[in-house]
This record gives structure tokens, sequence and C-alpha cells, in this order.
């Protein structure tokens, strides 16, 4: 488990994360309404080269960014999702595992779930800015260490 103490902390882990991502990665973004699922993309985002303004897709369900390390960031937020056959008929899953970077708030509304992901689970801290973050990853093979690597400073000893 690792912890931060602030959003402009959770902004940096997210970004060490983000510079091992290549296109084709997924992370799957788990917490609350207001744990920090968008200031974690935004991380992972700036690292990949996106230095645009990134809202809250909340009506579009899926926005693009085009990194200024030439990779593609999609950032999908499922929220408001009602079923996940609107979300399916939408064709914005075909851009998941493919050309870009996919980073997923709210994943369980569509069970969206490739096999090749990196799940971060983030859940609020007794006290009031700090975060509890998980990370499990499935078939990011010899990229796991180095990822675990690059967070080891957040980790709660
Ligand atoms: P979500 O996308 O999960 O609904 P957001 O990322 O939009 O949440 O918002 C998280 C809010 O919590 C922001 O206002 C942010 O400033 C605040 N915050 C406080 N502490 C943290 C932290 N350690 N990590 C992330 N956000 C934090
Ligand atoms: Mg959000």
């Amino acid at each position: 488990m690792y912890v931060t103490r602030n959003s402009e902390d959770t902004f940096l882990f997210a970004s060490a994360i983000g510079a091992h991502l290549l296109p084709g990665d997924t992370v799957l973004l788990y917490g609350d309404l207001g744990a920090g699922k968008s200031v974690f993309a935004r991380g992972c985002a700036r690292v990949l080269g996106v230095f645009d303004e990134m809202a809250s897709p909340t009506f579009t369900l899926m926005q693009p960014y085009k990194g200024k390390t030439g990779a593609n960031v999609y950032h999908f937020d499922l929220y408001r999702i009602s079923d996940e056959d609107e979300f399916f008929a939408s064709g914005l899953q075909d851009h998941i595992g493919t050309d870009g970077v996919s980073l997923i708030e709210w994943p369980q509304q569509a069970d969206v779930c490739p096999e090749k992901r990196i799940e971060i689970d983030i859940v609020r801290a007794e006290d009031f800015d700090g975060r509890e973050i998980e990370i499990n990853m499935f078939g990011m093979d010899d990229r796991e260490e180095i990822i675990l690597s690059s967070v080891r400073r957040w980790e709660k000893i």
C-alpha cells in the first residue's frame, strides 16, 4: 500500500507510473467520488506530454488527448453510464488497448477489464488530504518491477 499526502503528491505518484506507460496500456481507476482519480489521470497524462487542461469528460464519456511525446491519451469517465450497453454502443471501448494509453475512471460501470491492465484503488486516509493507494498489475510482464520501484518512496512501511 502507498500513501500520498495531498493532491500534488498524488499527481507526482501518478506521473511516476505514467512515465512507464506505452500505447495500448490501460489504467483502471477505482475510488469514491473525490478520491483523486482525476488527479491521478492528470498526473499520468502530464508525463506523457499532455499539457491541456483536463476537465472531467462527464458528458462525453471519453476525451482524447495528444501528448507531446506522441502518445495518445484516452481519458474515460464512466460515472454517468446508466447501463453498459449505452457505452458499448458508443464504440469508444475500441480505443482501449490500441494506439494510446487509456485512463479509465469508474471502469466498473461498464465492466471494462482488459487482460493487460494496471488497477489503481484510491481511498481517503484518516487525515483530510491523505490517500491510501493500492496498485495491482495484470499482464504488464517485465514492467511490473520497474513500475513498483518508481513509487517506492510512497510505500507505507
Ligand atoms: P475523483 O476523480 O476521484 O472523483 P478528483 O480527482 O476529481 O476525484 O478530486 C479529488 C479532490 O480531492 C480534489 O479536489 C483534490 O484537490 C483533493 N485531494 C486532497 N487530497 C488529495 C490527495 N492526496 N490525492 C488526490 N486528491 C486529493
Ligand atoms: Mg473524476
